[in-house]
């Protein structure tokens, strides 16, 4: 029996036949992501629970197979892409329980594999909610994916990035052992509170799933709030939205501050995307709490329609959040006035749709099929402006190679704490799906929009885009969520930062098997 047959039998007696697969269809969709394909691995693993991932590894290590983590698959950084064939990838997908709900000390203990989404529903009975409670591609992506790439979007505005929420991580490290970041003393009850010495808990946020696989995160909960509401405003520019954008976030008043280029609301509105705003307005509508507050929403939102887009440069949507409507209506007030001297307020249509359906099926192609390339920089609102100068005169220098490829570039941004904003050009370009968007995509969508044909010199472009992007962000300072492969983690450290990085993941990663190339390590 050949090495490779001997070891898939040790790996079908530990996770059993049916969670080891071998077929061409399920390596090539385990070895993509959002943007592209990596190397097909021998195998891709489904275990069941932290035993059978310690196993695994165990296993894996015998044979210096290089291991893989893929949560929801819904990242597109390269970060879990196997490099070469002698490799495995785990689908964390089946390790998906809610183990334990404390309510009285707003805790949570939930597997890695369970989607933001599974995670809400299982604490929203008990009126409560993560404090940081998922990106925007939650109905897929996993808690394991989120806090390995550090993701921000809900809740964003007020706590930052996920990574301030986590109180407690279980890890299975390279040698097969196991590890708590957070969990004191009593090993029976739940870490309840994160600063106890050094922070092992930071160690694993954003660390792109190079120093150990989590199988289940310990986080914090927060009451669920009695109103919710949101409201959009338009701005001639950039720069005047981002004075607008920045003195929103500094007041604290928001939960969620996301916007968009209007050139984009335009594209993303037309054809069939509408398909997309129809399921989305019914999907709003309906979890509006009484038939009165959905009619009104309905009224708001087709009333307006989409004329603002044609106005402006820009439009940001702020969402806010109160114990009740009256405080609420209050918040939004307050928000208006800081907002007025900015820009003129708009339709909330955006906004209203994106607090009603936040676990959306994740759009993972853009407007009109385009496949789609996000990237981004987080900058001090000081450095925003000299940032978005610099990507203009990128853009209006690329214009004739971005028509003729067929590729379009758009601004795309977010709040994220009071201190910084989160900026990200989007690219989107004609050519043909991976299987995984294929298999991604809901089946309604996939009627309405269409791959173009395969465009591998519009694909060979973007890589080279996205390669000078990132230089130009690396250059203006600025600090990355989402690391996996495609940030510089390690560039311009001092040496100390360095070895320090290096010797961590030699301690719990001896072979450096785990997950190879993440954070440059
Ligand atoms: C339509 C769309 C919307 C998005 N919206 C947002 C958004 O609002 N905010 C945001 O931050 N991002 C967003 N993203 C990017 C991405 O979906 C998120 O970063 C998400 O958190 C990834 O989670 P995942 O489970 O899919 O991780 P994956 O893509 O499967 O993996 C990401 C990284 O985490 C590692 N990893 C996964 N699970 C584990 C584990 N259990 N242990 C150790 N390492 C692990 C992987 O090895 C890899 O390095 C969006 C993407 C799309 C396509």
């Amino acid at each position: 029996m050949s090495q490779a047959a001997d070891v898939l039998a040790a790996f079908r007696d530990v996770v059993g036949s049916e969670h080891v697969l071998v077929a061409d269809d399920a390596r090539t969709l385990a070895s993509q992501d959002v943007y592209r394909a990596g190397s097909l691995p021998l195998a891709v693993l489904r275990p069941q629970s932290t035993a059978d991932i310690a196993q695994l590894v165990r296993l894996a290590r015998a044979e210096r197979l290089a291991v893989h983590v893929r949560g929801g698959g819904m990242s597109y950084t390269d970060a879990y892409l196997p490099q070469h064939t002698h490799s495995i990838v785990l689908d964390m997908r089946g390790l998906d329980r809610v183990r334990e709900i404390v309510a009285d000390d707003h805790i949570v203990t939930a597997e890695a594999g369970c989607t933001w989404a599974a995670l809400d529903a299982a604490v929203a009975p008990r009126g409560l909610r993560a404090r940081f409670w998922g990106p925007m591609s939650g109905a897929l992506a996993t808690l394991g994916g989120g806090f390995s790439q550090g993701a921000a979007t809900f809740g964003s505005a007020r706590h930052g990035s996920s990574a301030s929420t986590a109180l407690d991580f279980e890890v299975v490290l390279g040698d097969g052992s196991i590890l708590h970041t957070g969990r004191a003393g009593n090993a029976a009850r739940p870490a309840f509170f994160r600063p106890y010495g050094p922070d092992l808990t930071g160690l694993y946020t954003g660390d792109a799933g190079a120093l150990g696989i989590k199988t289940a995160v310990t986080l914090q909960l927060e009451q669920r709030p009695g109103a919710q509401g949101s409201l959009s405003f338009a701005f001639k520019d950039f720069t005047t939205m981002r004075a607008g954008v920045s003195a929103v976030a500094r007041s604290g008043l928001a939960t969620e501050i996301f916007g968009l280029e209007t050139a984009l609301a335009r594209l993303a509105a037309g054809d069939a995307a509408l398909v997309q705003d129809a399921t989305t307005l019914w999907q709003m509508m309906r979890a509006q709490r009484t038939p009165l507050a959905a009619l009104r929403q309905a009224w708001r939102t087709t009333r307006a329609g989409r004329t603002f887009l044609a106005e402006s440069e820009c439009i940001a949507n702020v969402l806010c959040e109160a114990r009740d409507a009256t405080r609420l209506t209050l918040t939004l007030d307050d928000v208006r006035r800081v907002l007025q001297p900015y820009g003129v307020e708009v339709a909330n249509t955006m906004a209203a749709v994106v607090q009603a359906t936040p676990f959306p099926p994740p759009m993972v192609v853009g407007p009109r099929g385009m496949r789609l390339l996000p990237l981004h920089v987080i900058l001090p609102h000081s450095a925003v402006d000299g940032f978005h100068a610099a990507f203009e005169i990128l853009r209006a220098h690329e214009q004739v190679q971005l028509e003729r490829h067929r590729v379009q570039m758009f601004v795309v941004f977010a709040g994220v704490g009071e201190s910084a904003l989160l900026y990200e050009p989007v690219i989107y370009w004609e050519d043909e799906w991976l299987p995984l968007h294929h298999a991604v995509l809901p089946a309604a969508l996939r009627t309405q929009l269409a791959p173009a044909p395969a465009n591998p010199e519009g694909r060979r472009y973007v890589e080279s885009l996205r390669v000078r992007l990132i230089e130009l962000m690396h250059a203006h300072g600025g600090v990355h969520l989402q690391i996996g492969r495609a940030y510089p983690y390690l560039r311009e450290r001092t040496p100390a930062f360095t070895e320090l990085v290096k010797a961590l993941k030699h301690a719990v990663d001896p072979d450096g098997l785990l997950n190879p190339g993440a954070l440059g390590l």
